[in-house]
């Protein structure tokens, strides 16, 4: 009799769990919702805050007027790794469900046909979620807005922190409001953006210079929606596992199916290269498209369904708030891109949002009451998983942009089998990206290791460092290796069609 209350009792668990702390969130998009969901979800009471008016409705009606000034990158090309789709899978399942509801599908990653056949085992983790990114938010929000413990509050900007400096750390006990007054909380979480102001002004109330780590990714990315034609049976191939792309001289390209026969595209130049602004003009995204091998048969079985966004000011930025060992501040974490971004062609800030939301909850749920550690334990995560990654977006930039300079001079390129990315890394034994890639065609252990990396499964080092993965590069044999050029327009061919 005692097993089965006990049993009842644990089932029903989350619901009878008394609040245990106060935490605001500030911003109500990927990450803060996540967030949001998994500390109501732990039991405590949570508001989400954000500066944009979202009004509810269906997920056509939302996604219309996806386009809003708080997150203008939300209505751009996403790809939904594998990394965010299984920390759905395992926390957020419902939010997961909804999604499917809704067309979502899942797309196991496929090795690239010259060794499709000997890949038995598929890694039941390095799966694809295919989905428009505003989707992606309407899901965690329809979900979020009838979560217990969790209220979300639209059109209520925050415009600073409130601070009780009595301390020997200061210690955040709330937020400011444009409405006016204060919001005070236990916790506060900043989940607002890769433009967040919070972190920066805590850098100028402290003259803390450099918590900002960052630099330009030095590309603009400009986007397009799709829709396949009614009566389109057949679609043409992926050639870049769950899309179609081309890294070009010039730039790259990636043509992405998601829900329901919707579709996204997006080109990525320099920004430097003042001639590839014309591809902000629909017919033009449109012919340079079919200019590209790969994407070009897509242009066949579609139809546009917007016009062509642009973004630039694109920076890879890393925060830390613990210093030398110690926590500069007390009762703030930072998640989503408010602590980390890097060059969005790697197509990783979903699954980081996720990632961390699901830590943050973690690591209050271990340290509930000590601020210091938790500071700690966070920070360590972000040393241990996003700053690796942070580098090697960086470094990755720095040898794409260098080679599309090049290109914008109409000077020759490095064969591709030789960037100076090992130069970079100061270990002549690191291998290129590109010889991993070249690898990959040909050995299934390389393949796994470099897509795991890819979908943020595993790390840089994993693949790097991976003695296996060196020495059957090594091996490499380039005669051998079935790298298709990636055709695309020439600089002749540009010219005409920009101008
Ligand atoms: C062009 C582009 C393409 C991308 N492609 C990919 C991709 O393919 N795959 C991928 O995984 N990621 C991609 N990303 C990154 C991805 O969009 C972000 O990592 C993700 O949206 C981060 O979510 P977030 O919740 O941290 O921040 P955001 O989505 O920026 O949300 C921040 C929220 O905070 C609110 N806010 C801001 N300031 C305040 C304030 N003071 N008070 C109240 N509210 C505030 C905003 O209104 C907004 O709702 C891309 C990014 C860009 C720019």
């Amino acid at each position: 009799m005692l097993g089965n209350i006990q049993a009842i009792a644990r089932s029903a668990e989350p619901s009878y769990r008394l609040p245990m702390s106060r935490i605001v969130i500030v911003g109500a998009s990927i990450a803060g919702l996540s967030t949001g969901l998994l500390l109501a979800r732990a039991g405590h009471e949570v508001v989400v805050l954000d500066g944009d008016d979202v009004s509810p409705g269906g997920p056509d009606e939302v996604i219309a007027r996806a386009f809003r000034p708080g997150a203008p990158h939300a209505v751009h090309a996403h790809a939904f790794l594998a990394r965010g789709r299984a920390v759905l899978r395992d926390r957020l399942p419902d939010v997961l469900d909804k999604l499917r509801g809704e067309g979502a599908t899942d797309l196991p990653l496929p090795p690239p046909p010259s060794i499709a056949s000997q890949v038995v085992d598929r890694d039941p983790d390095l799966v694809f979620l295919m989905v428009r990114r505003p989707l992606a938010e309407w899901a965690l929000r329809e979900v979020a807005v009838s979560q217990l413990g969790l209220e979300v509050r639209t059109g209520e900007r925050v415009t600073g922190l409130s601070l009780d400096e009595s301390g020997a750390v200061p210690r955040v006990t709330g937020v400011t409001l444009r409405s006016g007054g204060v919001q005070t909380a236990d916790l506060i979480i900043d989940a607002s953006g890769r433009r967040s102001s919070i972190v920066r002004e805590l850098s100028q109330t402290f003259g803390l210079a450099s918590l900002v780590q960052s630099e330009d990714c030095g590309m603009v990315y400009f986007s397009r929606a799709y829709r396949v034609r009614s009566g389109i049976s057949t679609l043409p191939p992926l050639n870049r596992g769950f899309a179609a792309g081309a890294l070009l001289p010039r730039f790259g390209t990636l043509l992405a199916p998601c829900e329901n026969g919707h579709v996204i595209a997006a080109i990525t130049p320099l920004a430097a290269d003042v001639a590839m602004k014309n591809v902000r003009t629909p017919a033009v995204f449109d012919t340079v498209l079919r200019k590209v091998g790969p994407v070009s048969p897509w242009l066949d079985v579609l139809e546009p369904t917007s016009d062509v966004y642009s973004m630039g000011g694109l920076q890879s930025t890393l925060i830390r708030l613990v210093r030398d060992g110690r926590a500069i501040i007390h009762g703030l974490h930072v998640v989503g891109d408010a602590c980390s971004t890097t060059n969005p062609t790697y197509g990783r800030g979903l699954s980081w949002a996720l990632a961390h939301a699901g830590v943050i909850t973690d690591v209050i749920a271990q340290y509930p009451d000590d601020l210091d550690r938790q500071a700690k334990a966070l920070d360590a995560w972000i040393a241990a998983e996003i700053e690796p990654f942070y580098q090697d977006a960086i470094a990755g930039d720095r040898v794409r942009v260098a080679m599309m300079n090049r290109a914008l001079l109409g000077q020759e390129l490095a064969p591709a089998m030789s960037p100076p990315q090992s130069k970079l890394s100061g270990d002549p034994g690191r291998p290129t990206f590109m010889q991993l890639v070249a690898a990959s065609l040909t050995d299934t252990y390389v393949w796994h290791r470099l897509a795991r990396y890819q979908s943020l499964l595993a790390t840089p080092s994993d693949v790097y460092d991976d003695p296996i993965v060196r020495q059957r590069i090594s091996q490499l044999d380039s005669a051998e290796i079935p790298f298709p050029a990636p055709t695309g327009p020439t600089n002749e061919e540009l010219a005409k069609i920009l101008n």
